[in-house]
């Protein structure tokens, strides 16, 4: 996950709840990306510097075991970069510049400029980050799968040129969770400026909730709502399943007007988010983040530098 900031609540439903459970079956390695981050962040790098200890106690408090997962930081393993250039070379451009998310993170990104070339070769540092680990297993949401496929190009691509099976084709695990929208109705993202983080005060977190956009139909309080419709029901289908028929009938009815709706999520919504966010307290205030990440990039770099060894090998270098 890139390191420009905490983790938002799409982060949380889409993600960290499907990295917590995976944590039960395999054996995990959860990566904050400050190299990748910086691909967007060059002309202010402090950014990812402040973000990497929240994200590390937001990933804690949301379930990630540091003593069951490695939790590490991109550059703290200095064998991404190094597998990340060599891969680079074995990339032709044009599988780069087909990459549907390429265009699409540019319109996303639209206030910084990353018309940079680091930026065109993310999927190839994303590859090096999922093959050193001899990844089996990638937890992605689908509009990641186009990079998962490009891994597997640049794999088979590896083992042919230089002879061996050194690297094993990724596969996607993909998050089955439900999709939530920005409170703007966009896909949520930092960058858009319409998350909820999860490290927000109350106030915050309820003032965002109340401004949020609701079903575009329901113009006046008399007129029936339609909650698939609606940006704010699919957080009650998150966080609070056993009031979605309730909140459903009362809207089908018009029975109830969006501001109440609103109030009753904002109440769900914090209840949900206080152990979180005292865990995140806990974690911060007692600055066990330094450890989590020495220890982690100590399990990482173990099986990195095995990998970079038998790349070296293959290669005759
Ligand atoms: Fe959405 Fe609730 Fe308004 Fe219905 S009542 S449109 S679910 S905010």
């Amino acid at each position: 996950m890139r390191t420009t900031g905490g983790i938002h609540l799409g982060n949380y439903v889409g993600a960290l709840t499907n990295w917590a459970a995976l944590q039960d079956k395999y054996d995990c390695f959860y990566m904050l990306a400050d190299w990748h981050a910086l691909m967007s962040e060059y002309a202010d790098p402090s950014v990812i510097m402040r973000s990497i200890s929240e994200m590390v106690a937001d990933w804690v408090a949301s379930g990630i075991d540091p003593d069951r997962s490695a939790i590490f930081r991109q550059s703290d393993v200095r064998e991404h970069a190094e597998l990340h250039l060599i891969l680079s070379c074995i990339t032709p451009l044009s599988w780069l510049e087909r990459c549907p998310t390429y265009k699409e993170q540019l319109r996303e990104l639209a206030a910084k400029d990353v018309h940079n070339y680091a930026f065109l070769g993310y999927p190839v540092l994303q590859t090096a980050d999922i093959l050193l680990y001899k990844t089996s297993l990638v937890p992605v949401g689908e509009d990641q799968l186009p990079h998962i496929e490009l891994a597997r190009e640049i794999v088979r691509r590896f083992n042919f040129l230089y002879g061996r099976e050194v690297f094993i084709e990724p596969k996607p695990a993909l998050t089955k969770s439900a999709r939530l929208s920005g409170t703007d109705g966009r896909k949520m993202s930092k960058s858009y400026g319409n998350a909820i983080e999860i490290g927000e005060s109350p106030l915050q977190v309820r003032e965002k909730v109340m401004n949020m956009l609701t079903d575009v139909k329901r113009v006046r309080l008399a007129d029936v709502g339609h909650p698939d419709e609606c940006n704010l029901y699919p957080y009650y289908e998150a966080f609070s399943p056993a009031l979605t028929e309730s909140v459903r009938a009362l809207c089908v009815r018009a029975a109830r007007g969006c501001t109440d709706c609103k109030r009753q999520l904002a109440d769900e919504l914090l209840a949900f988010l206080e152990p979180l966010r005292n865990r995140r307290e806990e974690i911060l205030s007692s600055g066990a983040v330094d450890s989590i990440l020495r220890s982690g990039a100590e399990k990482a770099r173990k099986i990195a530098a095995q990998t970079m060894s038998e790349v070296r090998q293959a290669m005759g270098f």
